[in-house]
């Protein structure tokens, strides 16, 4: 029978120590729901939290202007669906105030605080392999034993610290957005400096330039910003949601960034310029951001020329607004892709620097050199100010969990000490030698990168049913083994590949931080697809997890989750879909139709300068060649690219998008060859054929627009060159031979 216990029964005066089955660090959304479920699902739980209330980052960033830039129907619990009908929002985005007391309507609702010690830092964690629990030391009150140790500290919660030299000696008001007096600031008629100019600063500016007498904006990097044009919940968007709430919220957990809109398919180049603009200024008229990020093309977030297109659109609505050339320049992002950097919305942000009690420091040019008693120095000019506001962020996703020294885990091994180089965990929720120490949007996790209480339902989901497995099972440990760990690191480094946000210095990849590990740092790959991963290791037999319990044989399914990187996985992933028939049981000829319908379902290519059809002469007569010309000025350098399919299958156009990108991105001419396949033509021909093209290209490389026969090489798709057999080795070290023989390849 499921028991009903507050934590605080567990409480032992006498030698100080409070016991329950789980200490739940953190009450934002992550903590309350952990507590609620752990209620229900008969688990003890302490709730440990260093503010006075509940509500997490909503309690800590009361700054002015503060709102959610996820659409509020969407960033919102769903696991209690009586929830949607008991709460109303008033607002398309809402305001910080609002969303406060949406956590503690939802707090009271299910009587949560009763489970919480606020006001109570924890300072530690020790897990005791002797008892198998861990100890938290805490600021205040009694230390907590539990088995189970939950991280629900957030991944923007520990602010960073001012980093100028001075910044203490500033006699007037120092402000930190993300730890806003409760009973707010008058900034009447005062001079005000604002630092910083990412999502935080971006909502506050606007509005301390309406109250206060003077503005200075101190700007390192420039962002993106689009207008939120905030007002009643979309009435499409509420319609949805009340029409078929269940199937809304589904396709929430399966979309990329946990807000239900579809993939897009369609890639840049597939419309015209005007259809481009259309599309962006739909976005950018409805003031949707997730909508900005993801639903313009399916190129946007991957590939730089893609991305290139909206961030160039940015700018010139920047420009169109900003009434001084020299501020609109000032503003205009120019340093990372749109998106690699988390985007801002707006109200009437850019518009603000046309007034004329706004100023604009460009730290790029100007750097702050210090800050004295009554002004901010750069090398160049002093500004006296009465109030600073620090909008500078946080110490994202690591800061609030390393903040604990130590969280030690078997053997003394410390997180701070695993993580010197950057987080390491097993998808984003564990950490090899840290029995039972589980993070709610750890690094390594979707977290940031999308709606984040999506994310967090899921998360906690996954934790807290994990821990009734394992109760019913009799186990009292669950950690990842170090292969599964290293495994996930690699998968997300290849996802990282993938995006563009390894291309930008941001909170995302530790830079904004002073001496911290660099790299991305959430989960690149997607809500929907991560969610699958985590319930494959469930359906896999916890597939990289070693539990043990007193009284059951240990259980350790070792592996790595992801083998497959990530575009290959999701090209079979939806082949695996469409239940397609074995290619190997269509014979030569069906194969060959088949792999030419499915080519001609595809996206076309990117458009290159020049695609021309040819014919070289083959090994045993004329062969068809395609080649494709950079839109540079040539001569260019050369690659002959020899098509897949396994020999069996495909001509010169078969990878025709392949060909286009190759040629794009190296600026060489592509020469895709046709050769002669099996079954009709057995074993040497291809390759005598692929020896012959060549010798063609060497021969001819500068009629063809090449640098000459000296600059030149050999390319293909895996099939016909990573894997071969020792009988087509033997033929491709005879095209090597032959190539080096005739060229240097560059
Ligand atoms: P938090 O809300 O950060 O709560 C963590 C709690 O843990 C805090 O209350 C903290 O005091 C406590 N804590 C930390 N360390 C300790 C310790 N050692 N001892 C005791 N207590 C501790 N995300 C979105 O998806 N959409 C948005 O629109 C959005 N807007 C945002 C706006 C702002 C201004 C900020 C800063 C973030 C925003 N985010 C947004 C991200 C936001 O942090 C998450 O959406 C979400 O609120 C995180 O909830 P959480 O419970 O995981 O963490
Ligand atoms: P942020 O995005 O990291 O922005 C901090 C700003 O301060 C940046 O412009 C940064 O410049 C600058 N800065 C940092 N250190 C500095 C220094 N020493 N000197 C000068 N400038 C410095 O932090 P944030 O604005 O608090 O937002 C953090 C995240 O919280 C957001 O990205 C978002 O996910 C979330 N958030 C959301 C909303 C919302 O609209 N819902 C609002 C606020 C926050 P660099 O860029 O050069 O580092």
């Amino acid at each position: 029978m499921l028991q009903e216990q507050t934590a605080s029964r567990h409480a032992n005066p006498n030698n100080g120590v409070q016991h329950a089955d789980v200490a739940v660090v953190g009450a934002g959304f992550a903590g309350l729901y952990l507590l609620y479920r752990l209620r229900k699902a008969g688990f003890t739980a302490i709730g440990l939290e260093a503010a006075d209330d509940v509500g997490g980052t909503w309690y800590w960033n009361r700054y002015p202007g503060a709102r959610c830039d996820i659409q509020t129907i969407d960033y919102a619990y769903t696991f209690d669906p009586e929830l949607d009908k008991a709460w109303t929002w008033s607002e398309k985005y809402a305001t910080q105030p609002e969303i406060l007391r949406y956590l503690g309507f939802v707090a009271d609702r299910h009587d949560l605080r009763r489970d919480i010690r606020f006001g109570t830092n924890v300072i530690n964690g020790r897990w005791n392999e002797g008892t198998g629990r861990w100890l938290l030391r805490t600021s205040d009150g009694p230390s907590v034993s539990c088995r189970h140790y939950i991280m629900a500290t957030g991944c923007l919660s520990s602010p960073k610290p001012p980093e100028i030299v001075g910044a203490g000696s500033f006699s007037g008001p120092v402000l930190t957005t993300g730890r806003w007096p409760h009973d707010g600031v008058d900034l009447a008629g005062k001079r005000v400096a604002v630092i910083g100019t990412g999502s935080s600063a971006i909502q506050l500016i606007p509005i301390v330039a309406e109250q206060a007498a003077e503005l200075v904006v101190f700007q390192r990097t420039p962002n993106f910003a689009m207008p939120a044009r905030n007002g009643a919940p979309s009435p499409d968007r509420l319609a949805q949601v009340r029409s078929d709430p269940a199937a809304y919220r589904a396709q929430a957990r399966q979309s990329l960034t946990g807000v239900p809109l579809p993939m897009q398919s369609v890639v840049s180049w597939q419309f015209t310029d005007a259809e481009r603009r259309e599309r962006f200024e739909k976005m950018w008229d409805e003031g949707d951001l997730v909508g900005m990020l993801t639903q313009l093309w399916a190129d946007q977030g991957v590939d730089v020329d893609g991305n290139a297109i909206v961030a160039d659109l940015f700018r010139e609505k920047i420009r169109s607004v900003v009434r001084d050339p020299e501020t609109a320049e000032t503003l205009t992002p120019r340093d990372h892709p749109f998106g690699a950097k988390r985007p801002c919305l707006d109200t009437n942000y850019y518009a603000t620097f046309n007034r004329p009690n706004v100023a604009l420091v460009d730290l790029r040019k100007e750097p702050i050199a210090s800050i004295s008693a009554t002004a901010i120095h750069t090398a160049t000019r002093k500004f006296d100010v009465d109030v600073i506001v620090f909008a500078t962020g946080f110490d994202a996703m690591t800061g609030a969990v390393l903040a604990l020294n130590p969280v030690e885990g078997r053997g003394g091994r410390t997180l701070a000490g695993l993580w010197a180089e950057g987080p390491k965990t097993y998808l984003g929720l564990m950490a090899a030698g840290f029995p039972n120490f589980f993070m709610i949007t750890g690094p390594g996790s979707p977290s940031v990168l999308s709606n984040m209480v999506v994310s967090i339902e899921q998360h906690v989901d996954w934790v807290v049913d994990r821990l009734i497995d394992m109760r019913a099972a009799g186990f009292t440990t669950i950690e990842p083994t170090e292969t599964a760990m290293a495994g996930w690191e690699r998968h997300l480094a290849d996802c990282a590949q993938v995006t563009l946000h390894r291309l930008a210095n941001t909170w995302y990849t530790g830079a904004n931080v002073l001496g911290k590990p660099q790299g991305v740092m959430p989960y690149t790959g997607g809500v929907g697809l991560y969610r699958g991963i985590c319930d494959e290791a469930v359906q896999r037999g916890l597939l990289g997890f070693r539990l043990t319990g007193p009284n059951v044989p240990e259980q350790c399914n070792d592996g790595e989750i992801v083998r497959l990187q990530p575009d290959v996985r999701a090209v079979l992933g939806l082949l695996a879909q469409m239940n397609l028939p074995a290619i190997e049981s269509l014979g030569a000829a069906g194969a060959r139709a088949f792999v030419e319908q499915f080519n001609a379902g595809r996206p076309f290519g990117r458009p290159v300068g020049e695609v021309v059809d040819g014919v070289y002469d083959g090994a045993g007569g004329p062969l068809r060649y395609r080649l494709y010309r950079p839109e540079s000025e040539g001569p260019h350098p050369v690659v002959v690219y020899y098509h897949g399919g396994g020999w069996v299958l495909g001509d010169e156009g078969s990878d025709d998008p392949f060909c286009r990108d190759l040629c794009r991105r190296s600026d060489m001419i592509i020469i895709s060859v046709d050769y002669r396949h099996a079954p009709e033509h057995r074993f040497p021909t291809a390759a005598e054929d692929g020896l012959a093209a060549a010798r063609w290209v060497a021969t001819n490389a500068a009629s063809l627009g090449g640098r000459g026969a000296r600059s030149w090489s050999l390319a293909g798709a895996p099939a016909a060159t990573s894997r071969p057999s020792r009988a087509s080795s033997r033929a491709i070290a005879a095209v090597r031979r032959s190539a080096a023989s005739c060229s240097s390849a560059p």
